[in-house]
């Protein structure tokens, strides 16, 4: 059975807010990661397409009447019609993420045919009701008008792995402030950035306003770099966002950096491993996407005194989740994005056991019957050092790690040791003591008794996960510039 989606073939690139020939005559062709057969092929945008786009955000960005000296509630509006315009194609979206990256349809039916229309009007409402101007008492001088206003032109970069919410993150609070927005897709996700694309184009944004230039590695490092660029918003891996810091450091370019992670469910020895729903929560916080999302617990770390039953229970879970096919409903873990992905988790699979570590579940080699697809054997590691380089290094697979603790000083000390900061889970029966743990882990985020973003609290990492935050209210003001205007009397 083939439940590959239709193939799709594009002939236009969205640049200055409509679809325009390209500049040259490259094109990207998308394969199912649950098969490798060829799904869709699209033109691939060249620096003259950069060119072109950036040089349309900047006469929209720079009309005196144009979109960003609208209303907020104007800009609003749009945002609101373009959340109606992704509806109608949710889950046109979903087959879509779901057939390049191997995403489980259930999960990309929420991650990215539901969350990014979610954002659109979370920021729409945000911006809505932001005065645009704020007075406050003086200090030396008799009163201070503090005004927010755009930044001018944002480059968009992000990954593949939940592409059209890690668009979304950055699109919907950077048009609600008024930018304009050029964003660059990765090669493996093109299919969902042209549907985009269309509901851009049917919303009625203005024209110049939003382009989108997919392509790779290259084109990203001219886009960050041009001169035309105010802003740089990138979600990616650790040594691509230190390459676009740099750039921007010798441009003094703004830059938000969301990069890897490596992060910890803690389980205190509390924990009741028979609560219902736990097993669920502590699913999607290990291992969801098939382990390809920054933010997952995949350093266990268990108690000393029920290291085994941890062991086993984790074991259940992974034995329990049906591999296959990631458009199949009834999927829990697909495939991974692509060839290389596979390779390089099976590779860490590999150093694992070349490390001592011992394979309590998986191991190298594809799961039996999945000869076609870029699929790995879902491996559960015990008796793992939280020095070795599968507890410290990011692997991006379903690969997890179980580390033991002595008490809960010592689980939030090893959760702390970690070159990453992003994000960390602690579960337990007794809230207070969960709470203590939680306060006590050098991470940007961390869940109680589950984890997951939320739309209304900043989200970011420390270290090497990166800096800046997305989401809240800090994700809109990322996008604004504050002028004070003093007054005298
Ligand atoms: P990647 O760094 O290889 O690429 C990410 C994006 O940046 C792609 O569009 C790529 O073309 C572009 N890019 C890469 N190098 C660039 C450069 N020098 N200049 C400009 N653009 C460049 O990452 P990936 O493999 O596509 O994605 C997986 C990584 O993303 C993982 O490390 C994951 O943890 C991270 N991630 C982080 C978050 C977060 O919010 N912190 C969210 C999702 C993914």
């Amino acid at each position: 059975m083939t439940l590959t989606t239709e193939t799709t073939e594009r002939t236009e690139l969205f640049i200055g807010g409509d679809w325009r020939k390209p500049a040259s005559s490259n094109r990207i062709t998308v394969r199912s990661a649950s098969t490798e057969e060829i799904i869709g092929s699209v033109p691939e945008a060249v620096e003259a397409d950069i060119d072109h786009a950036v040089s349309a955000a900047r006469t929209a960005f720079d009309d005196p009447a144009g979109w960003s000296t609208w209303e907020p509630a104007d800009r609003a509006e749009k945002l609101r019609r373009l959340a109606e315009e992704l509806d109608a194609r949710a889950e046109e979206i979903t087959r879509a993420v779901s057939a390049q990256i191997g995403m489980p349809i259930t999960v990309a039916r929420a991650l990215e045919g539901a969350y990014p229309a979610a954002t659109l009007r979370y920021y729409a409402d945000l911006a809505h009701n932001q005065p645009v101007e704020e007075q406050r008492p003086g200090f030396f001088v008799s009163s201070t008008t503090v005004r927010r206003s755009p930044i001018g032109v944002v480059a968009a970069i992000v990954p593949w792995n939940v592409p059209q919410s890690l668009t979304m993150t950055k699109l919907a609070p950077a048009l609600a402030a008024g930018n304009t927005v050029i964003i660059k897709p990765s090669p493996e996700t093109v299919l969902d950035a042209f549907l985009l694309a269309d509901a851009i184009r049917a919303s009625g944004i203005p024209e110049g306003v939003v382009s989108i230039v997919p392509g790779g590695r290259e084109l990203g490092a001219y886009l960050v770099s041009h001169p035309g660029i105010d802003k740089v918003a990138f979600t990616g891996s650790t040594p691509g966002g230190r390459a676009v810091a740099q750039a921007c450091a010798a441009l003094l370019r703004p830059v938000t950096l969301e990069l890897g992670g490596k992060s910890a469910a803690i389980l205190l020895d509390d924990v009741d491993l028979n609560s219902p729903d736990l097993a669920q929560s502590l699913f999607s916080t290990t291992l969801a996407n098939n382990g390809q999302v920054c933010f997952l617990g995949t350093r266990i770390l268990a108690p000393k005194s029920r290291y085994d039953e941890v062991v086993d229970f984790f074991t259940a879970l992974i034995q329990g989740a049906p591999v296959g096919d990631a458009l199949d409903e009834a999927t829990l873990i697909g495939p991974l994005a692509s060839r290389a992905q596979q390779e390089r988790v099976e590779g860490y699979i590999q150093l694992g056991l070349d490390e001592g570590a011992t394979a309590a579940l998986g191991g190298t080699g594809t799961p039996a019957g999945l000869d076609h697809g870029y699929f790995v054997r879902p491996t559960l590691f015990a008796n793992v050092d939280n020095t070795s380089r599968i507890a410290q290094e990011e692997i991006f697979g379903p690969v997890l790690t179980v580390i033991p603790f002595d008490s809960d000083e010592d689980a939030a000390r090893i959760a702390s040791q970690s070159q990453y900061g992003l994000a960390g889970s602690v579960w337990s029966a007794a809230n207070d003591r969960a709470l203590r743990v939680a306060r006590a882990v050098q991470t940007g985020s961390v869940g109680i008794n589950g984890y997951l973003p939320d739309l209304g609290a900043p989200f970011g990492g420390i270290k090497q996960s990166g800096y800046g935050k997305e989401f809240g209210i800090e994700g809109l003001t990322n996008y604004q510039q504050l002028k004070s205007i003093y007054h005298f009397a």
